[in-house]
């Protein structure tokens, strides 16, 4: 992975450079995710120093723990992150990230039918996911 992965929002105002990333996609079916992406959040993983990112961002604080990242004027999705944590890129903003697969489904028992992905990746229901992460806020 020598060459840094370069993506930008719609209209361009906003571009996101990652040097090192781990090139694997999870898709989120949950409540949130669903309504914020317009059915799913797919995302795969920088690490917070490894991003670097120009022209202006809206955040919006969607659980005590994590912000929602987007274009302000264009409002394409950008990350979601933990506060201070790795950040969760959205894969549609690089044109390098075109053949990475979904290796995850989180939530996959809320999915939306059409966003029933196939394929032979693990799927982790609400209940399991949970019980994993009890700071999640129960949404729905
Ligand atoms: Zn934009
Ligand atoms: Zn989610």
């Amino acid at each position: 992975m020598a060459e840094p992965l370069n993506g930008a929002c719609l209209c361009g105002a906003v571009t996101i450079t990652a040097a090192r990333w781990n090139g694997e996609v999870s898709a989120c079916h949950c409540a949130m995710c669903r309504r914020w992406g317009g059915g799913i959040m797919a995302g795969f993983v920088a690490p917070a120093d490894a991003v670097t990112v120009t022209g202006e961002v809206a955040r919006y604080a969607s659980s005590d723990f994590a912000e929602r990242a987007f274009c302000p004027r264009c409002g394409s999705g950008l990350w979601m992150r933990d506060n201070g944590g790795d950040y969760e890129l959205s894969p549609g903003l690089f044109d390098g990230a075109a053949a990475f697969p979904l290796v995850r489904e989180v939530y996959a028992d809320q999915a939306h039918r059409f966003a029933a992905f196939e394929g032979d990746h693990p799927r982790i229901t609400r209940a399991e996911y949970e019980q994993e992460h009890p700071h999640v806020k129960r949404d729905a």
